[in-house]
């Protein structure tokens, strides 16, 4: 059987996985465990040095991380991922890989906006630049880039915006220009495959959807093993200059026998190495359990919030429903294009006509909706971003992502569609 054709609904459940070699257990052990013996002084000597590969420390690398980690790069069609403690983990690692003091990338504004204050600030800090750009404009992308921009950076499906991003359009300039593109598909599992579109990388936070159950914080990065690092490589020195914590390993070459993965063993032998945002065992189980289901969750999540969107399309109090699909003209164009069998994902936006204290009273109307900070769980949630997420940006700031005083969003989730419906109506008649 050929598996490298299987499809992702199946390699989510076999991907990266046949039985424990050691005791034939079938689903993934827990390898609690922080070290591994090595066989002698040559074997150890040879781990080190990258001429075998295998496992050393579980800051680095562990065999259940490593089920999950072929699972998801197996699945999104990439050629190898690395697991992280959590998203915010995954988006740092994903631009500190090829950005040092002096660098910039040039990110959409449309963004979580934990990533906003990473990107605004932290990285600020470290004295890279995010120049932020409307991804509404692809070529803005193009207009912001010059020798020293090492990637661009965007979400399939921004919250909360819920804006389709022009993926093939913006991956296209950037192979023109030698930069890749580093996607934030968190949001957007299954529906959308952005490595189809032109992405190099794809990232997730996969304490949403992927785990699915919100028991668990951890990110991933996937290599698309597609962009030719090489062909541009006065861009990337991370990747193409001697690497002085290494041995003065070059990347680009010291990789090419293992295949196209240098960008990702190096986040994983000189980044996890060093900052140690390492997945726990335990974690890296709970999102083998969930990503066995995500493929069917992602549908049912999917078709309760199409069924949200119409119900709240229809109410007195609301002003606008922000859903892609219910949305018109070039970002439903986006909508079509990038996500598949007409999916829109299960995040529904709302703006009440009266504004933040209607919203606030919504939130606190809610019996079955748990109102909290996350998305991608199976139960249903709401948040109203202005007070909340969104609330250290600037008015302006919060206006470029889209948050407005009346906005709620809603992750929907597995319950009965009658169910959500009904909680949802009782606290509109308060709010
Ligand atoms: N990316 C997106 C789109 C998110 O929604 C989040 C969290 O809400 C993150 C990244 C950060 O992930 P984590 O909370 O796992 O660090």
């Amino acid at each position: 059987m050929d598996k490298s054709k299987l499809h992702p609904e199946t390699l989510a459940l076999h991907g990266g996985w046949r039985a424990d070699p050691a005791t034939g257990a079938v689903a993934v052990p827990i390898y609690q465990t922080t070290s591994y013996q090595f066989r002698d002084t040559e074997h150890a000597a040879n781990l080190f040095a990258l001429k075998e590969l295998g496992n050393i420390y579980t800051r680095i690398m562990n065999p259940t991380q490593d089920a999950l980690e072929q699972r998801l790069a197996a699945m999104e069609g990439g050629v190898a991922a690395l697991a992280l403690a959590s998203g915010q983990a995954a988006s740092t690692f994903a631009l500190l890989n090829l950005c040092s003091a002096g660098d910039n990338f040039v990110t959409s504004t449309d963004l979580y906006g934990g990533t906003w204050n990473l990107f605004a600030n932290t990285f600020k800090q470290l004295g890279i630049e995010a120049r932020f750009v409307s991804p509404a404009d692809p070529e803005a992308f193009a207009r912001a880039t010059d020798a020293k921009t090492r990637a661009y950076y965007a979400e399939t499906l921004p919250n909360p915006k819920l804006e389709v991003f022009p993926i093939g359009e913006v991956a296209a300039i950037g192979r023109k220009l030698g930069v890749p593109l580093i996607v934030d598909n968190t949001a957007a599992p299954l529906i959308c495959r952005p490595l189809e579109h032109g992405a190099a990388i794809v990232m997730y936070s996969a304490t949403k959807y992927l785990g699915g159950h919100g028991t668990s914080i951890g990110g991933v990065v996937i290599d698309g093993g597609n962009f030719d690092w090489e062909a541009h490589k006065e861009r990337f020195p991370l990747l193409s200059q001697p690497d002085p914590s290494y041995h003065g390993a070059i990347w680009i070459d010291a990789v090419k026998p293992l295949g196209p993965i240098a960008y990702i063993l190096r986040m994983r032998v000189t980044l996890l190495r060093d900052v140690g945002a390492a997945m726990s065992p335990f974690n890296a189980f709970q999102f083998l359990q969930g990503v066995e289901t995500v493929p069917v969750r992602m549908q049912r999540h999917c078709d309760n919030a199409a069924i949200v969107a119409a119900a709240l399309a229809k109410h007195p109090k609301i002003a606008r429903v922000i859903y892609p699909g219910a949305m018109s003209g070039e970002s439903r164009r986006r909508a079509d294009k990038y996500l598949k069998d007409k999916k829109f994902g299960a995040l529904v936006g709302f703006e009440l006509k009266d504004g933040a204290d209607a919203g606030r009273r919504f939130i606190n109307s809610l019996e079955l909706l748990y109102h909290v900070a996350n998305i991608g769980d199976a139960r249903s949630l709401a948040i109203h971003p202005a007070s909340t997420t969104h609330s250290q940006l600037s008015e302006a700031d919060q206006a470029a992502t889209g948050v407005t005083p009346g906005y709620v969003r809603l992750a929907v989730g597995l319950e009965h569609p009658d169910d959500i419906l009904a909680d949802i109506q009782q606290a509109l008649s308060k709010a």
